[in-house]
């Protein structure tokens, strides 16, 4: 079990916060807050605690010198100080004396937001990747400027990184905050200790993508639905007819083996709705079989009412990739319908691992109705699959 903040001391210290407020920001607005809104426990806490608070996060990708400039955390420091109801001091560095300075002159109880960590990526219009390649020297730097570290970027746990791996390793203390233990607590509970029956429902463009994910689940879940893009290479290796559908032809014998392997676990769709190309007029409908000019754009009627049924009775539930083009008007009802069943089960434990599930399910109105819907798109996948995340990993035990 990993260090959490209520396993360590923190007051009077300076507490190195590694937050995830990578937020969609549009001419300097930032239009979603959520990520900001979802790090506010660990810093209230540890305002309340009597820390000195000093935050940092990355923002986007830093491909060269011309990026920076709108991709500066100044309009996040902005929005936390109104969300905090308190001065949020803001340094647009990331190391050097002015950022020394300001951290050594914060006192007890108040907060301090550094430049982007990705700034690190780009020095003199050269890419070096200091931050994303975990650069030894910088992590050294950065962990020399506090007493503790505590990660709460969930969203970046599944990678190894200067601000996360980097300090972790150079710091004497480490533990994770209330975003990442809640986050870490719930994907044990839905993954690796599920109540059974334990219905996994995989979906998504590409079988390649989720190989690891099905992998992993045949081991744990008692049934995988598979739906969206993915289900066609399944169909193509059981010899049905995929039409013009997405199918990746190098992954259909191992579509065939995991058929094979899972002993009637895995449940395709049993109907599409399809079109003649890829866009937002009305379905047509088949079975098992497409016809030669019509690609599968969404689940069918009767897969809708199939999944339900399984669905029914579920004690655990993990969900991960639309079951079809829920982008398109005409294509979503495949993800509405299983969204709708696995929001409406009682006494289930309901999980949804981020990305455009998660995505779906917000914009639906269902935000509440699951147990928990993960921040982290890629880490929570990487979770599903059985990966340890690095980010985590180097957290210090209890
Ligand atoms: P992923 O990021 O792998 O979860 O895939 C999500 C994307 O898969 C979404 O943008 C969907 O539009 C797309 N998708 C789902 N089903 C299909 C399908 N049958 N054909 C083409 N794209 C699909």
């Amino acid at each position: 079990m990993k260090k959490t903040l209520k396993d360590v001391n923190v007051s009077n210290k300076t507490v190195l916060v590694r937050v995830d407020f990578n937020v969609p920001i549009k001419d300097g607005v930032i239009t979603d807050d959520n990520r900001i809104r979802a790090a506010l426990p660990t810093i209230n806490y540890l305002i309340e605690k009597n820390s000195k608070v000093v935050l940092f996060s990355h923002l986007s990708r830093i491909k060269e010198e011309a990026d920076k400039a709108k991709k500066s955390l100044r309009p996040i420091a902005e929005k936390l100080e109104e969300l905090l109801g308190k001065k949020v001091f803001f340094v647009d560095q990331t190391r050097g004396k002015e950022l020394e300075n300001s951290i050594n002159n914060l006192k007890n109880g108040e907060v301090l937001l550094f430049e982007n960590t990705r700034f690190e990526d780009v020095k003199d219009n050269e890419v070096v990747k200091y931050e994303s390649k975990n650069n030894e020297e910088l992590g050294k730097y950065w962990a020399s400027l506090g007493d503790l570290f505590v990660n709460d970027a969930f969203g970046t746990a599944h990678r190894k990184h200067a601000s996360n791996v980097g300090i972790a390793s150079n710091i004497s203390e480490s533990c994770v905050g209330f975003l990442v233990q809640k986050e870490l607590e719930m994907l044990a509970k839905g993954i690796d200790n599920p109540e059974h029956p334990f219905i996994a429902i995989i979906g998504g463009a590409k079988v390649s993508d989720k190989i690891g994910v099905i992998d992993n689940l045949l081991t744990k879940a008692d049934k995988i639905i598979i739906g969206g893009g993915m289900a066609y290479t399944f169909f193509k290796a059981q010899g049905h007819s995929i039409g013009k559908s997405l199918c990746e032809e190098d992954k259909v014998e191992l579509a065939k083996s995991y058929l094979e392997k899972s002993n009637g676990k895995i449940v395709l769709p049993v109907d599409s709705a399809t079109n003649n190309e890829f866009k937002d007029s009305p379905a047509n409908f088949a079975g098992l079989d497409l016809p030669e000019d019509q690609m599968g754009l969404d689940i069918g009627p009767k897969s809708i009412e199939l999944f339900q049924d399984l669905l029914k009775g579920a004690k655990t539930v993990a969900w991960n990739g639309p079951m079809g083009v829920f982008e398109f008007e005409h294509y979503k009802k495949g993800t509405v319908g299983v969204c709708e069943a696995i929001a409406n089960l009682k006494d289930a434990f309901t999980l949804i691992g981020g990305g455009d599930s998660a995505a779906a399910a917000i914009q639906l109105g269902y935000k509440d109705k699951f147990t928990h819907i993960s921040t982290g798109g890629g880490a929570s996948l990487e979770y599903m699959e059985g990966k340890v995340l690095p980010g985590i990993d180097i957290i210090q035990n209890k």
